[in-house]
């Protein structure tokens, strides 16, 4: 089934993917200590311009050295970007700092641009690689679990508007991907947990043996077990390569990768955003998804238990915040999803398949009154 993601394991236990999308085809390397395979990242950069290096003032101080060394060791001109920390400088003013500091020192359109950090980093990097002289080849180096799993593939890039998030954007594809799970090490409890939603997210909507898998080993991927998280990421990734290679632009099969998102931005939104991490609010949302599941009869109280079980292993929330029913809709409607009107849930049908719908009022009603406290 999952054909287009063609996985091989290599003798430094590296593994790679390749995502198939015809000239725009990429690699994704994940493994333990790839940064400090000082040829990979100078192998994925084609010719001998410059490097533009886009980071933040957290991971700088971590990665930046490590990532920086080889390339000037192998005589590239490197440009580093260190932009402030947080999702609320995912907007204009941080993406023009980039454009300044490539334009201040004479970036070209041979020049590449690395992210090093996690999903705003990639995606601001991403989108600035997409108009920087009409488009300058551009390299991930996703520094969190969230970024390893689920930003990095996909080639969705864009920043915050003050009226909306990841309105302004474009669909570019990265040359490579490197996640090297070493990173993960310095990445806080909070940010792997978040992580670990999406990961259980691939499997719950698109893969009943991954999620198999994920519950067995959830205990060690909490523990940060590296052979686990290598492959928990390589699953996943594998998971969204092979809908991204069937569905590129989200004209319609991609939608499924909404699972638990309904619920979860209405979560973000209703408490501000910030107040949980996106990932907290999806392990919730996937919770209240399955309920809603349960209800219209797509599938049994166990799968609901498993689910709930699963997420809260995981470090993540399980019941939701109260916010109102009527706000509750409100806020769901507005997701981007919708068209027309009604609210279109992604839900289990069974544990392992997507079933795309509507519910009935007194349905949702039910579920909110039973995940929200
Ligand atoms: P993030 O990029 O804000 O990183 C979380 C925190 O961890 C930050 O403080 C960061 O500086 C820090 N950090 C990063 N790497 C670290 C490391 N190795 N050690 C210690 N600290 C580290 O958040 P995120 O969860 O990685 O990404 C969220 C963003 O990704 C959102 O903006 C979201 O919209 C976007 N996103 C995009 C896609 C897509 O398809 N493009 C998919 C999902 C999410
Ligand atoms: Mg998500």
């Amino acid at each position: 089934e999952l054909a287009n993601a063609k996985t091989t394991m290599n003798e430094q236990a590296c593994i790679s993917l390749n995502v198939e999308l015809g000239d725009r085809s990429y690699p994704i390397a994940i493994g333990r200590g790839l940064l400090d395979d000082t040829s990979l990242l100078n192998r994925h950069i084609g010719g001998s311009g410059k490097v533009a290096i886009v980071t933040n003032t957290t991971v700088a101080p971590l990665y930046l050295d490590k990532v920086a060394a080889p390339l000037r060791a192998a005589g590239r001109e490197v440009v580093p970007i260190i932009l402030r920390d947080g999702e609320e400088f995912k907007n204009w003013e941080s993406l023009n700092e980039v454009f300044d500091a490539l334009l201040a020192n004479k970036c070209d359109r041979k020049t590449t641009l690395v992210a090093l950090g996690g999903g705003v980093i990639g995606d601001m990097t991403g989108f600035a690689a997409a108009t920087y002289m009409r488009g300058v080849p551009f390299v991930q180096i996703p520094t969190t679990l969230l970024a390893q799993v689920d930003s990095s593939v996909g080639g969705k890039t864009g920043i915050n508007h003050p009226l909306g998030k990841n309105m302004i954007g474009a669909f570019y594809q990265p040359r490579a991907v490197i996640a090297d799970t070493a990173t993960l090490d310095t990445l806080p409890d909070r940010e792997l947990s978040a992580g670990l939603a999406e990961v259980i997210k691939h499997g719950a909507i698109l893969d009943a043996g991954f999620f198999d898998w994920i519950e067995a080993n959830i205990e060690k991927l909490v523990a940060r077990d590296h052979a686990a998280l290598a492959h928990a990421i390589a699953r996943s990734c594998e998971i969204k390569a092979d809908v991204v290679a069937r569905d590129e632009r989200e004209g319609g099969l991609r939608a499924v990768l909404n699972f638990g998102h309904t619920f979860g931005h209405a979560i973000e939104a209703g408490l501000g955003y910030g107040a949980w991490l996106h990932g907290e609010a999806v392990g919730c949302g996937m919770v209240m998804a399955a309920d809603l599941s349960r209800r219209l009869n797509l599938i049994d109280d166990a799968a609901v238990d498993r689910v709930r079980a699963l997420v809260k292993a995981a470090g993540l929330p399980v019941v939701a915040p109260d916010l109102g029913n009527e706000r509750w809709i409100e806020l769901m409607e507005v997701d981007k999803k919708n068209e027309g009107g009604a609210i279109k849930f992604i839900l289990l049908k069974p544990l392992g398949s997507p079933s795309i719908t509507n519910a009935p009022r007194e349905l949702l009603d039910a579920t909110l009154e039973t995940c929200t406290k």
